[in-house]
Formats: C-alpha cells, sequence, structure tokens
C-alpha cells in the first residue's frame, strides 16, 4: 500500500537526483571528489531526499 506522501517524497527525490545529474553533466567544476557550491547544494538536497526516502522504505518493510 502506498499513500500519496511517499509517493509525492519518491517524486520528489527523482526530480532531485535529475537536477543533480543534469548539473553534474553540465557544470566543468563538478568531479566525483569535488562540488562547485551549486552543485553541493543540489547534492545535498538529492541526499537528503534520498535518505528520506530509504528510511520510509525501510520502515515500511519491516
Ligand atoms: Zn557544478
Amino acid at each position: 500500500m502506498t499513500s500519496p506522501a511517499a509517493g509525492n517524497l519518491y517524486s520528489r527525490y527523482m526530480a532531485a537526483r535529475a537536477v543533480h545529474s543534469d548539473h553534474r553533466a553540465a557544470c566543468a567544476q563538478c568531479t566525483d571528489n569535488s562540488r562547485c557550491p551549486v552543485g553541493k547544494r543540489l547534492y545535498d538536497s538529492f541526499a537528503r531526499l534520498q535518505d528520506a526516502y530509504l528510511t520510509r522504505q525501510h520502515q515500511q518493510r519491516r
């Protein structure tokens, strides 16, 4: 059973991932080892959403 809130979190997570990977592909300063300030902010919000999403998945499964 999936709640609307979980679906919303998943789409925010997917959107943040797409935004970050687009930036990563277009930005000359972002590499595997370092990120520009914008890339860091995008990565942080992606990581936070991924964390929240995976935590929720884990809690639901038991
Ligand atoms: Zn960048």
